[in-house]
């Protein structure tokens, strides 16, 4: 059964209210204007992964669309801990943290609104399902091109949103899973809420930063876990035929990690079944998030 969007609780500068009640002004040009910035997070063993990481990410996307943060890390950490508190989830859970321009009136001023606005939504975070682990997903190649970094730079994370949701939206008319995009000059830049990844003869390619992306946080540590168990991870210009000659596919996002992709469009990818180094590289991010969150070496 689909979760409803109102199991979750939630923080509006420094108010803790249920899902369902929580509120934002109409004229916070968060909403006007898809004027914020935002990061999502994951827990494991309760703890937020890799928050410190999150943060300077959030605060650089916040100087690119010339916001400033007035709270210093440590204060977004205590309410995101807070609003965890609140929730008082047993499992593992999924936390978003949102800061908008704030509210003001109908103008792009942005001396028009002093005060941004914090929210923190923490709910149940849902883990992918054994069948896609397994079985690997299907992703479709968007006919949305993703923006131009000169336009509006995927390096933000923003809550203007439009680019991403209409490339999901082709991938959910064709019963995909995930909708990879091309840039305006037809390099593979990333998906709609992942970074993509190609195996080809043992190793690991990925769009540069300079094909236009956001710099994902799993992106990263993929690159360390790559050190870490000798496969060579590397950014590199690709394209449409790239995917067509790998051997293995994945994609990363804090939320479905790394997951297999063993279909795009209507051509399976290598074997058909997730392959070797996916699944490698997969059982090593799995560990050392654990090790880092306070675990130890299964
Ligand atoms: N690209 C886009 C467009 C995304 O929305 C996401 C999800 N945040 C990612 C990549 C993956 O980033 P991360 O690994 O930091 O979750």
């Amino acid at each position: 059964m689909e979760e409803s969007p109102f199991n979750s609780t939630v923080y509006v500068n420094g108010t803790i209210s249920d899902g369902a009640v929580a509120v934002v002004p109409v004229f916070d040009h968060g909403f006007l204007y898809g004027e914020g910035v935002y990061e999502t997070l994951r827990t494991y063993r309760q703890s937020p992964f890799l928050l410190d990481r999150h943060l300077t990410r959030l605060r650089t996307s916040a100087s690119l669309i010339n916001l400033t943060i007035p709270q210093d890390d440590s204060e977004l950490a205590a309410a995101i801990t807070t609003t965890m508190r609140h929730a008082a989830l047993k499992g593992e859970q999924y936390v978003r943290l949102i800061v908008t321009r704030g509210v003001g009136d109908l103008s792009y001023d942005p001396a028009g609104c002093p005060t941004p606005t914090v929210i923190i939504i923490v709910k149940t975070h849902r883990e992918t399902s054994p069948e896609n682990m397994e079985n690997g997903i299907r992703i479709i190649i968007s006919s949305i091109l993703r923006n131009h970094p000169e336009a509006v730079n995927p390096r933000i994370k923003s809550n203007n949103l439009l680019n991403s949701a209409l490339a999901m939206q082709e991938a959910i008319q064709a019963g995909a899973q995930e909708a990879l995009m091309r840039n305006y000059r037809g390099e593979l830049s990333e998906c709609s809420q992942s970074n993509i990844f190609l195996v080809k003869e043992s190793k690991v390619l990925t769009p540069s930063l300079e094909s236009g992306l956001l710099e994902g946080v799993t992106r990263n540590f993929v690159f360390e876990i790559g050190a870490h168990t000798g496969f060579t991870v590397r950014e590199t210009v690709l394209g449409d035929s790239d995917v067509h000659e790998a051997d293995e596919i994945f994609i990363t996002s804090t939320t479905r990690e790394i997951l297999p992709v063993t279909r795009v469009e209507d051509r399976t990818v290598g074997s058909g079944a997730p392959g070797p180094v996916t699944l490698a590289l997969a059982a090593a991010f799995r560990r050392q998030a654990e090790l880092l969150s306070g675990g130890s070496d299964p």
